[in-house]
């Protein structure tokens, strides 16, 4: 299930990814097709770079590797020599790299969130992508972004957040008005407010849909300026507010 994409660095490749290493797979893979590229050292390193997600829909892949693909931005059965090029390799959920399947992405690129910063290409538009470019066109299409099943899941993830804003920030006002002035209100709100914006931040399933419905809530801002006005807002949640914004469509 593809949900929103969000802008990934790459890391060195894997030391047992050596010259020679690509040199052997790559011949292996031209001779029998294999998969080649199924090895634990290159799925790891893959998983580490995205948070153990898939690279274009944030969708969580199993650790086990059921539902984990090693995708080749280039096509294998276009581009033989770039079957185990490092800079050619994103972890994948089976969805995405299906509906990718032989594009060929040298004649008409796609988003690599290794390389682009999906939100210059794609927006978001009431749960579905809009294209802002030609190559946003092209991924919006070639990974089926737009399907009733993906909105319907976005829609669902966008409401438990807002929901839980919501209820923090009604928690926040008896607070306030001293009906439920204890430590223990106090705590709840903090505690929620932090796991909020963890689930925002780019290590969490899904992360560009909850920040970006928390961030563009209108209750977000008035949040914010009373929980520091209270003195509640720690460098922490500042912290993870910044890298809610990192992934956020707004
Ligand atoms: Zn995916």
């Amino acid at each position: 299930m593809s949900k929103y994409m969000i802008k990934l660095t790459r890391r060195p490749k894997p030391p047992e990814l050596t010259d020679e290493v690509v040199n052997e797979l790559t011949q292996e893979y031209k001779l029998s097709k294999s998969s080649v590229w199924n090895r634990p050292f290159i799925k790891d390193a893959l998983m580490l770079m995205s948070h153990s997600k898939c690279a274009y829909c944030e969708v969580k892949l199993d650790h086990r590797g059921s539902n984990m693909e090693v995708e080749h931005y280039h096509p294998k059965s276009l581009y033989e020599n770039e079957v185990v090029e490092w800079s050619n390799l994103l972890p994948s959920c089976k969805r995405c790299n299906a509906s990718k399947g032989s594009h060929d992405t040298k004649a008409a690129p796609i988003v690599n969130p290794f390389i682009d910063d999906p939100r210059d290409h794609l927006e978001l538009k009431q749960f579905r992508y809009n294209h802002i470019t030609g190559i946003g066109k092209t991924t919006k299409e070639e990974l089926n972004l737009n399907d009733v099943d993906i909105q319907r899941d976005r829609f669902l993830i966008s409401l438990t957040a807002s929901q839980t804003l919501e209820k923090l920030s009604n928690l926040l006002e008896q607070y306030l008005s001293g009906n439920k002035n204890s430590t223990r209100t106090r705590n709840n709100i903090v505690r929620g407010i932090e796991i909020l914006l963890h689930e925002a931040g780019p290590e969490s399933e899904y992360s560009a849909i909850v920040s970006t419905t928390l961030l563009s809530h209108e209750l977000w801002t008035p949040m914010e300026e009373e929980l520091k006005a209270q003195g509640l807002w720690s460098q922490m949640m500042e912290d993870r507010k910044n890298l809610a914004l990192s992934t956020a469509y707004i």
